[in-house]
């Protein structure tokens, strides 16, 4: 069975997500909400999603008749972490549709593949070269210059896998940090902000995105989203369109967030592609009539999408396990701000640099709600600095 024009996934069908962390959670909260039945496959227990879902089921990616018995047991498959072996899917496309399909988690797991596609779809990125072996680095160095960045090709998030290269020098250093394989290097790109636009394409082609979300990061992580940052309107409607063409040209059933690089002369290029909701559309889940956890089981069910305007203008800040180092944070505190929305993922281990959870809060503009997101989080380890 494949995925296409197909039935439509009733409420009180199952639906089967294949990783268990935060996003898989917020989307079986959003699933059950409408009666569906959610179950995970992951190799963890007690699971962020596991935790919410329905079934639990534990289990190596790689173990494929796992998968195909995971499968066999749910209406539809999806998926909230795209490092799923290609084979996992195909082996759960067997049994039940799986949306967004095998070909769209083959191409966005592996930078090269992801890169490839941009380029010969006509999609602006970063200069990059592909770095099959040690020997490919030294003249991909000189043909981009430095600064540059080198990549792993595979399995690679939050800037984790990537060195950045000051100087040629530094190519055996940046070759042995990221793990001696197969990689991708990019030209440094010299942007302004990075952006993002969460969109959803349904299995008839219909499409529906959340604007764009200004990200900021710290130390590769994401810090601080805001919806709706005040762009040049020529450059939001040139994102939201590129986004329309990737899902397109993917053919994609889902959620998919495109993140870009902005130049000071407003030039966009293509930094990455998740094909599932994403941290910067986090605010929707209290900040838009739809969220991107509904409209992802909407997509995938064959439903019409939902609306996605917002509610009120709003901020996201992550919370990182670092925030724990002292001890527990202080929740009441930062509950006293009554227009912020805790979300936590039930993570026992809070190491630094770990989502953890993340705050909403809504105010008169986008900025204003960062700046009341950011002295909240600040409050959370007030105490501790305190005592
Ligand atoms: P990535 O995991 O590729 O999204 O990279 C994580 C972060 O590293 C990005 O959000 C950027 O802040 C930074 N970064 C990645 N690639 C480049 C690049 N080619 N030029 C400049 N900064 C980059």
């Amino acid at each position: 069975m494949s995925a296409g024009k197909s039935r439509v996934i009733l409420p009180g069908a199952t639906i089967g997500v294949l990783g268990s962390g935060q996003l898989g959670r917020m989307f079986a909260l959003s699933a059950r909400r409408m009666g569906y039945r959610v179950h995970t496959f992951s190799p963890g227990d007690d699971t962020p999603m596991g935790q919410v879902a329905d079934r639990e089921a534990v289990g190596d990616y790689n173990d494929l008749s796992a998968v195909a018995e995971f499968a066999a047991r749910v209406d539809a498959v999806t998926f909230e972490f795209e490092n799923v072996p290609f084979e996992a899917a195909a082996a759960a496309a067997e049994h039940a549709p799986v949306r967004p399909g095998g070909r769209v988690l083959h191409i966005a797991q592996h930078r090269q593949r992801e890169k490839d596609f941009l380029a010969s779809a006509g999609f602006p990125t970063a200069p990059f070269e592909h770095v099959p072996d040690r020997a490919a680095l030294d003249g991909a160095i000189s043909r981009l210059g430095t600064p540059c960045v080198l990549k792993t090709a595979g399995f690679g998030y939050d800037g984790k896998g990537q060195f950045v290269i000051k100087s040629p020098t530094q190519a055996d250093a940046a070759w042995q940090s990221i793990g001696a394989g197969e990689a991708v290097l990019e030209g440094f790109v010299d942007f302004d902000c990075e952006i993002s636009v969460v969109a959803a394409r349904g299995s008839d082609g219909e499409f529906a995105h959340f604007g764009v979300t200004e990200n900021r990061h710290r130390d590769h992580i994401l810090d601080v989203s805001i919806p709706d940052p005040d762009l040049d309107p020529a450059i939001i409607g040139s994102a939201i369109e590129m986004a329309h063409g990737v899902l397109d040209a993917l053919e994609v059933v889902g959620v998919l967030c495109v993140e870009f690089f902005l130049g000071a002369d407003g030039t966009l290029r293509i930094n990455e592609l998740a094909p599932r909701p994403h941290n910067s559309g986090h605010f929707s889940f209290d900040a838009c009539v739809t969220s991107q956890f509904e409209q992802q089981l909407r997509a995938v069910c064959s439903l019409p999408l939902g609306d996605t305007r917002r509610l009120r203008p709003s901020a996201m800040v992550n919370l990182l396990g670092d925030l724990w180092a002292d001890g527990l944070p202080d929740w009441q505190v930062a509950l006293q701000d009554r227009a912020l929305k805790l979300h936590l993922y039930g993570k026992a281990d809070a190491r630094p640099g770990r989502k953890m959870g993340h705050m909403t809060v809504f105010a008169d503009d986008g900025e204003q709600a960062a700046a009341r997101a950011i002295a909240a989080r600040g409050r959370l380890i007030a105490r501790h600095q305190r005592s």
